[in-house]
C-alpha cells in the first residue's frame, strides 16, 4: 500500500513537496488554516517577487548557493508540465537580470564563473533606468523569473487533478513535547489528521508548531513589502540596486521591493515603507512619479539564520520531517529542497548530501 504523507502547509514548499510525492506514488494531504494559492493573512509565497536568483548569490554560503542553483533549474520543466496538466501558465520569464553598482564586481564575476552564471558588461540607460554611479552595470542575460500567483494556482490545480486532499480552512495544534513517534496530528477543532509521516512546511509559522520538539529551530517572520505599478514601458529586465529590486511582468506591470522587516506576525502594510519603496522606484525611473500605485502587499517570509533551510527528518521524534525556512529564496529553492525531502522520505538517494540541512541539536 503507498505511504499516505500529510504536509502541514500549503504555500510554494507545501505544495511542491506535494507534487513530488505524487511523482513517487504517494497518497498525499495538505493541511493548509488559509486557502491554498490565496493572498490571506500574511503567508509568502503568494506575496513573492518571483526573481530566480538570489540577492546577491555571492553574499550566500555554497549550501545556500546549491539549493538556489538546483531549484531554479528545475523550473522550466516544472513550469512546462504544470501548464501542459492544468492550461495555466506560471509566467516564467527570461528576463534577465540588471545588477547596478554599487556592488562587489570582483566577487561577482568570480561567482558567476564559478557557476557558469554568463555576465556582460552593461549600462543602465541600455535598460532605460537611471543610475547614480559612473561605473559600469553587470548584466545576467540567464536570469529568469516565475509569477508566484500563477505558479501557486497552477500548482493547486495540478494537485487538486492527481487526487491531493486539500484540506483547507484547517489549522494544526503546536505538537506536545512528550511526542516520540507521530501517528496523528490533532487540528484546533479536535479532529485527529492521520498519516505514516508528517512534514512540516508551514513557513514563518513553522516554530509555533514545533517550539516544543524543536527549541533550536530558528525560522521566525521577516516582513517583506512590495508596491505595483503599471508604467506605459518597463525596463523589460529585473533591475536590482543596493537591496532595492523593480520586476517587469509580461503584460506590463511592474513590482518594486522589497523590504526586510522583523516585525513578528505583523502582516500590514505601511504608508511609511510605500513612500520609501517608491521614493526608490523613481530614482531608478523618474517617469513612476505620479503613476497610482495599484496594489501595495506584504508577506511573511520564514526567516533563517544565513538564509539556511532546515530539510529532513526530525532526529527525536519518529515520522516527522521539516522542510521550513527558505527565507529569501523559498520560490527559487523549492523545486530542489522538494525533491530532497521526498526521496528522504521514500528512502531513496538524495540528489544531495542533507547533513548541512539538517535540524540543529
Ligand atoms: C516580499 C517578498 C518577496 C519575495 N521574493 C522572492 C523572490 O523573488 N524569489 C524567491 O525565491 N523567494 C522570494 N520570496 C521568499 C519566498 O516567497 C518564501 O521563501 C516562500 O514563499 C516560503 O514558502 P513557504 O511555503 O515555506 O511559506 P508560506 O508561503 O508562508 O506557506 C506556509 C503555509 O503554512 C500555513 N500554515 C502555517 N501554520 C499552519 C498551521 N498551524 N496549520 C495549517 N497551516 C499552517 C500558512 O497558512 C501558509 O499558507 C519573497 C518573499 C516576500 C515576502
Amino acid at each position: 500500500m503507498s505511504q499516505h504523507v500529510l504536509i502541514a502547509g500549503g504555500g510554494i514548499v507545501g505544495c511542491l513537496t506535494a507534487m513530488e510525492l505524487v511523482s513517487r506514488g504517494c497518497q498525499v494531504t495538505i493541511v493548509e488554516r488559509n486557502q491554498i494559492a490565496s493572498q490571506t493573512s500574511g503567508e509568502s509565497s503568494w506575496a513573492g517577487a518571483g526573481i530566480m536568483f538570489p540577492l546577491l548569490p555571492w553574499m550566500y554560503s555554497d549550501h545556500v548557493n546549491t539549493l538556489t542553483s538546483n531549484g531554479a533549474g528545475r523550473y522550466k520543466e516544472i513550469c512546462e508540465r504544470l501548464f501542459k496538466e492544468t492550461g495555466i501558465d506560471p509566467q516564467m520569464l527570461n528576463s534577465g537580470f540588471l545588477l547596478l553598482p554599487s556592488f562587489d564586481r570582483a566577487a561577482a564575476l568570480a561567482w558567476c564563473t564559478r557557476y557558469q552564471v554568463t555576465t556582460e558588461e552593461a549600462q543602465a540607460s541600455d535598460f532605460g533606468v537611471q543610475s547614480t554611479s559612473g561605473e559600469d552595470a553587470l548584466w545576467l542575460p540567464q536570469v529568469n523569473q516565475v509569477r508566484p500567483p500563477c505558479l501557486m494556482h497552477a500548482l493547486r490545480t495540478w494537485l487538486e487533478k492527481h487526487k491531493v486532499r486539500l484540506l483547507e480552512r484547517t489549522e494544526l495544534m503546536p505538537l506536545p513535547a512528550e511526542i516520540t513517534k507521530l501517528t496523528s496530528w490533532r487540528t484546533t477543532k479536535g479532529e485527529l489528521l492521520e498519516a505514516d509521516c508528517f512534514i512540516v512546511t508551514s513557513g514563518a509559522w513553522s516554530f509555533e508548531l514545533l517550539k516544543e520538539v524543536a527549541s533550536k529551530l530558528q525560522v521566525k517572520p521577516m516582513r517583506g513589502q512590495i508596491v505595483l505599478y503599471k508604467p506605459e514601458r518597463n525596463p523589460g529586465a529585473v533591475i536590482y540596486r543596493e537591496g532595492f529590486y523593480l520586476v517587469p511582468r509580461r503584460d506590463g506591470y511592474l513590482l518594486a521591493g522589497s523590504t526586510l522587516e522583523d516585525v513578528g506576525f505583523d502582516h500590514s502594510t505601511t504608508d511609511a515603507v510605500r513612500e520609501e519603496i517608491c521614493a526608490k522606484a523613481e530614482a531608478l525611473m523618474p517617469e513612476l512619479k505620479g503613476l497610482p500605485i495599484i496594489k501595495h502587499w506584504s508577506g511573511l517570509r520564514p526567516g533563517t539564520p544565513e538564509n539556511l533551510p532546515v530539510i529532513g527528518p526530525h532526529p527525536g521524534v519518529e515520522n516527522l520531517f521539516l522542510n521550513t525556512g527558505h527565507f529569501r529564496y523559498g520560490l527559487t529553492m523549492g523545486p530542489a529542497s522538494a525533491s530532497l525531502i521526498a526521496a528522504l522520505v521514500c528512502n531513496e538517494q538524495p540528489w544531495t548530501d542533507p547533513a548541512p540541512f539538517s535540524l540543529p541539536q
